[in-house]
């Protein structure tokens, strides 16, 4: 889709630090780290969020949620425990409009969230 940030990462357009692809999924390091480990897991079909997930194949949905468990453990944050986030619509603050999921890891994180 044109002027989506996260497709253009996916075309190459935009660099990113890539730490998982497959024909679905890319898994990249986020620009501005909120943990030691933030990464964002999109699929590489591009939907605006959770919201439509419903047009996302059932094996691209699965790889997507497959590929996050793997990134888990290549990154070292599966035992001491991880955080996914997706943001989704103006009160939980997205700010870009491909589906996307955050990785968050290597620290405690709050709850309730902020
Ligand atoms: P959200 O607020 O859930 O839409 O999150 C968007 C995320 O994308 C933020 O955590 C940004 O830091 C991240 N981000 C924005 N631009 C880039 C980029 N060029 N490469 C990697 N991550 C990015
Ligand atoms: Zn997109």
């Amino acid at each position: 889709m044109e002027d989506c940030l996260f497709c253009k990462i996916i075309n190459r357009e935009i660099k990113s630090d890539i730490v998982f692809e497959s024909d679905n999924v890319l898994i990249f390091k986020d620009i501005s780290p909120e943990a030691p480990v933030h990464l964002i897991a999109i699929p590489k079909e591009h939907v605006s969020s959770i919201m439509e997930i419903g047009k996302l194949g059932d094996n691209a949905l699965r790889e997507l949620m497959e590929a996050m468990s793997k990134a888990a453990v290549e990154q070292g944050i599966d035992k001491d425990g991880f955080r996914v986030v997706t943001n989704t619509g103006s009160n939980a603050g997205q700010v870009v409009n491909h589906l996307h999921f955050h990785i968050l890891g290597k620290r405690k994180f709050g709850w309730p969230p902020g």
